[in-house]
């Protein structure tokens, strides 16, 4: 179980990691604060409740947020569930930490129910339109994110209820705000209770666990940048590991067999997918020529969509090869001015 303790050094370390200025004697009264506020309330899973707002306030540390906000994280249950009062925020953190707990207050005042397609859409928009500061919401989404990531003591209503709140309202708002990472992790979590049983499949057939995909990843990419760099190109590298929701609307959903990894590997290819962004044309069939000397290309795999562009004018070099272990991975390779019309 979570102690509090942990949990307020945890934060700390991430601040001061982060190396960003923030107003530390002010994080640590906020701390305090929201300590004695909620001290003797327990959360389902029995720990004290303080520890989720400095949960959330974690996330948000790692997701860059300034000062205010991660003071406003650590306070932002406080209003609703203990005696402390707006005004005592106010007074002690100021106007801004203030309105941003307001507003994340009165968000978990809005009762959500999200049937309708087109409910969900309205709810959205409601939320942005509420809070003038998008912080409010990204305290939100933090929120929401630790909720789910610590949902196993909900009763199973709850779940599910919570899960398809969470995909129709708050993954569609992360992605909105484009913070990837916390959208494709509030699907994920959602997934896990809207369909077990495809999730735990995706699950089982994926080869590598979630914290052996990403060593994997950055593996790749160690290699492909020391080569690159030999062989003195110049060039920008993005990586990503498709999360399993992602996995889920490309198999399932397309009522697909999930055959991902390994010897049936011919039903999803970018699990794993790298991204080369260089400034020539020229260089794009460099690039690829050095990758299919490293990597074994899966034969039929190869796309030129710069010779032969889509009907969206969108264009780069699609490979699929292979690691020496017979990992599947997908590279593609464009100039910043195919990547401008393709983002
Ligand atoms: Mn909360």
């Amino acid at each position: 179980m979570l102690q509090t303790a942990d949990v307020i050094s945890e934060l700390k370390k991430l601040i001061i990691k982060s190396e960003k200025p923030y107003d530390l004697d002010a994080v640590d009264r906020a701390i305090t604060a929201a300590c004695k506020a909620h001290e003797g309330q327990r959360r389902s899973s029995g720990e004290a409740y303080v520890c989720h707002p400095l949960k959330v306030a974690c996330i948000l540390v790692e997701l860059g947020m300034d000062s205010e906000t991660i003071e406003a994280a650590i306070l932002h249950d406080v209003v609703e569930d203990t005696p402390m009062e707006l005004a005592d925020v106010q007074k002690h953190f100021g106007a801004e930490v203030a309105t941003l707990v307001d507003g994340v207050t009165k968000i978990e005042k809005i009762p959500f129910s999200s049937r309708e397609e087109q409910q969900a859409e309205n709810v959205r928009k409601m939320l942005l339109a509420m809070s003038q500061d998008i912080r409010v919401i990204i305290i939100k989404l933090a929120d929401r994110l630790h909720n789910m990531r610590t949902s196993d003591a909900w009763p199973p209503q709850k779940r599910r209820d919570k899960a398809k709140e969470t995909m129709d309202i708050y993954a569609p708002l992360a992605h909105r705000l484009g913070i990837r990472a916390v959208k494709e992790e509030l699907e994920d979590t959602a997934l896990r209770f809207l369909d077990p049983a495809a999730y735990s499949e995706i699950e089982s057939q994926l080869i590598l666990r979630k914290d052996e995909r990403d060593k994997f990843l950055s593996m790749i990419r160690e290699r492909l940048t020391e080569r690159l760099n030999a062989e003195g190109m110049h060039f920008y590298l993005e990586s990503r590991g498709k999360s399993i929701y992602g996995i889920y609307r490309k198999t399932i959903m397309q009522n697909r067999k999930v055959y991902i990894q390994g010897r049936d590997f011919d039903e999803i290819f970018d699990v794993y997918a790298l991204r080369v962004i260089v400034d020539t044309v020229n260089e794009c069939y460099n690039v690829l020529g050095v990758v299919h000397d490293m990597f074994r290309p899966i034969p039929n795999r190869f796309k030129d969509y710069i010779s032969t562009p889509k009907a969206n004018m969108y264009q780069s070099l699609h490979t699929t090869v292979l690691d020496k272990e017979g990992i599947p991975f997908e590279i593609q390779i464009r100039t910043w001015d195919m990547h401008y019309i393709a983002e």
